[in-house]
């Protein structure tokens, strides 16, 4: 198929067209989910910040844990001890830190009390049962480098040495637009005129971009007329980072995208050897990138999730790690080998510790409601059979939308 780029040179095209932005802002921890850092986070505090006990137990000195030894202070979580002298040992509760003079610490299952006095049921050894200082995080060291999209673990990682702001770059701004004369948003009509269809593209890009972490603009639907598509194209480029639109990029003297972008910018890609999603166009207008999606539904997750996410996580600043391809046993067969990469909506099941993969019975790009049943999608190269039982690529479909 002539005229067609592999998935692979497309991205590598458009990513090193990708610029990262370079506004930061301080934005307080709490509200930084999903956020990409501007720099590297250095641990102020070691983490723990003191050598303390793993159990709750009594600490002493391991070479007395045959003796008899009084307990002479209580340290709960909290508060410091003093010096444990020769011969005591102090009740301790697990994160209260180990007092001087102390080495170890004992389970206090493993002792038993006879008033103010423990006897060890089986010895010690120096350090057992000690969290020491800085071993989760050294004083000093990268807690979390620049580039990094904050997890909600990270942002526990970042409480835990005491960061509360953050500089992180400013969330890129994306406008979307439904171009389509047989568009009708939901809840504007009760029922739909013949030709008519709902605008399911406006909701599932909304939802992949919040889900993100992008900052959305809505310029609504557009008819299919050359004046309206270049005005509404103009406005979303001045007002975003990058405009995606659905629809009306194919060949039809009814798809004006493609002429129209090029008359306000410029195009760099147009159509792509991969199933769903033959017709994709990437440019720029002035210095704002633009996607041209496919109509169909289902085209729209799929070309959005392997070409549009790396791009916008590299202009956010970051990376989008590919997603990693499992190999899954086929519930399915494949007789006759497509010319391009498809892209299969499918479910993946764990059947005793082996992933087995079912497709959906019905692959055509505008049955969306096959993506809601997915969970991953099959990579099937081109010029690929498959018999049944044979080892296939899935992709999780979790792994797109983080
Ligand atoms: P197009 O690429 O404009 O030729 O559209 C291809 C197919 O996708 C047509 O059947 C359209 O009706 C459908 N389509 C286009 N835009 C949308 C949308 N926003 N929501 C749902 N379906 C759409
Ligand atoms: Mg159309």
């Amino acid at each position: 198929m002539a005229g067609l780029t592999p998935l692979d040179e497309a991205l590598a095209l458009i990513l090193e067209d990708a610029t990262p932005v370079a506004d930061v802002e301080i934005v307080p921890l709490v509200g930084a989910l999903g956020r990409t850092l501007a720099e590297d986070v250095l641990a102020a505090v070691p983490v723990p910040n003191d050598d303390n006990s793993a159990m709750d137990g009594y600490a002493l000195r391991a070479e007395e844990s045959s003796m008899t030894l009084k307990v002479t202070q209580r340290i709960p979580a909290g508060s410091a001890g003093e010096e444990v002298a020769p011969g005591t040992a102090a009740r301790i509760f697990t994160g209260a830190p180990v007092p001087p003079g102390a080495d170890a610490v004992v389970m206090q299952e493993n002792c038993t009390l006879d008033g103010d006095q423990i006897q060890l049921t089986q010895a010690v050894v120096a350090g057992e049962n000690i969290r020491r200082a800085g071993q989760d995080l050294e004083q000093g060291s990268r807690v979390l480098a620049a580039g990094r999209r904050l997890q909600a673990e990270d942002l526990g990682v970042l409480a835990s040495v005491g960061c509360a702001e953050l500089k992180v770059y400013r969330r890129l701004v994306v406008g979307i637009l439904s171009t389509g004369d047989e568009l009708v948003e939901p809840g504007t009509a009760a029922s739909l005129a013949p030709g008519q269809i709902f605008n399911s593209n406006r909701y599932t890009l909304q939802g992949l971009l919040v889900s993100l972490g992008f900052e959305v603009k809505d310029f609504g639907m557009v008819p299919d007329d050359p004046d309206a598509t270049r005005r509404v194209l103009e406005a979303a480029a001045e007002a975003s980072d990058c405009v995606i639109s659905t629809g009306g990029v194919s060949v039809g003297e009814e798809d004006h995208v493609k002429n129209q972008v090029q008359a306000l910018g410029s195009l760099k890609l147009w159509k792509l050897r991969v199933k769903p999603g033959k017709p994709l166009a990437y440019g720029r207008i002035g210095s704002t990138g633009f996607f041209g999606l496919p109509g169909n539904p289902a085209a729209v997750y799929v070309t959005f999730s392997m070409i549009v996410r790396p791009w916008l996580f590299a202009c956010q600043g970051t990376q989008a790690s590919p997603p990693l391809a499992l190999p899954a046993q086929a519930e399915f067969e494949i007789k006759r080998a497509g010319s391009r990469l498809e892209f299969l909506r499918a479910r993946v099941e764990d059947s005793d510790g082996a992933l087995r993969v079912q497709l959906h019975d019905n692959q055509s790009s505008g049955v969306l409601s096959s993506v809601s049943w997915a969970n991953a999608l099959v990579v099937l190269p081109p010029g690929q059979t498959v018999a049944c039982g044979e080892a296939v690529q899935v992709v999780l479909l979790d792994q797109l939308s983080r």
